[in-house]
């Protein structure tokens, strides 16, 4: 659950000042990718857990009414819900997250969930989970044969067999640079062709072809807020691969869909429905 305070100042240590707004809104970035491709018209089902508190029914109210399956969202109880608390000032967020039952994903957890990933089309992951869960699910996904998407944000230095294992990984410039130790862009793009995309905001999205270095720029939008552009962007490229669309394809369908996001307030305020990426393709 995102809690977004707007203030004309951002407090220093020891201050307290007058805020301007506030609001609770539906987060998390797997939350946000499953609202995303749900949206898009794929069938999701999410693997996640929530706390038993408040916010924990919120968060499933609202998964179910954007028609992702909660089968494998449980409460953790005695435990509160993932939270993002921001502050919208001065032109720039500041954030504070607390994973707390988002660390009870544990690979024990998903085990009672792979005739799920067994059964899917694609897997998509994020970091907002322990490390150790997501190569559990990489491992899963590889022995099975299902693609796995990986979007490494929150960004951290992740084993080299998440890597291997993975179809398509998908930072941005920050991200990759965390990832990839600062190297070069372009050699880290070079050395993993196809499979290595750096979303670059209002630029669009960077990969290496095998031959050459190619950038799927996006759209010309007026963009309100960018919270989610990356969470959309992931469902939608997710999506479009799922159903057998090529690649530059898949990237223009992201794109298009993210920079509509941005177009609204809110992580998923703005997400679009499948007709509204259709209408505008
Ligand atoms: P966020 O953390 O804000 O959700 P991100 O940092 O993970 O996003 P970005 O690279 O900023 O990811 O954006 C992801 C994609 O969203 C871009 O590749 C692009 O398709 C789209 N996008 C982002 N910002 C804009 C914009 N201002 N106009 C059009 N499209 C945008």
């Amino acid at each position: 659950m995102d809690f977004i305070v707007t203030s004309s100042k951002r407090p220093g240590a020891g201050e307290t000042v007058l805020g301007e707004s506030f609001k609770t809104l539906p987060g998390g970035k797997g939350a946000n990718q499953a609202v995303a491709a749900a949206r898009l018209g794929a069938e999701v089902t999410m693997i996640g857990r929530v706390g038993d508190d408040v916010f924990g029914e919120e968060i499933l109210k609202n998964l179910n009414l954007n028609n992702v399956n909660t089968d494998y969202v449980e409460p953790v109880t005695h435990m509160e819900s993932g939270t993002a608390h921001i502050i919208l000032a001065e032109n720039d967020n500041s954030i504070i997250v607390v994973k707390a039952a988002n660390d009870e994903v544990t690979p024990a957890y998903i085990e009672r969930a792979l005739d799920v990933i067994k059964g899917s089309d694609m897997v998509l992951i994020q970091q907002e989970i322990p490390e150790e869960s997501v190569a559990y699910v990489s491992n899963k996904c590889a022995e099975y044969g299902i693609p796995l998407l990986l979007n490494p944000a929150p960004a951290r230095k992740i084993d080299n067999q998440i890597i291997e294992n993975s179809a398509y990984i998908t930072p941005n410039e920050h991200e990759a640079a965390i990832l990839f130790d600062g190297a070069e862009v372009s050699a880290s793009l070079r050395k993993y062709p196809n499979k290595l995309f750096i979303t670059e905001g209002s630029n669009g999205v960077r990969y290496f072809d095998g031959e050459k270095e190619v950038v799927v720029p996006t759209y010309k939008v007026e963009a309100l807020d960018t919270t989610g552009a990356g969470d959309t962007f992931n469902a939608a490229f997710a999506v479009a691969l799922a159903e057998g669309k090529l690649l530059q394809e898949s990237l223009r369908f992201a794109n298009r869909a993210a920079s509509l996001s941005v177009m609204k307030f809110g992580a998923q305020g703005g997400m679009p429905m499948r007709m509204e990426v259709k209408a505008t393709l």
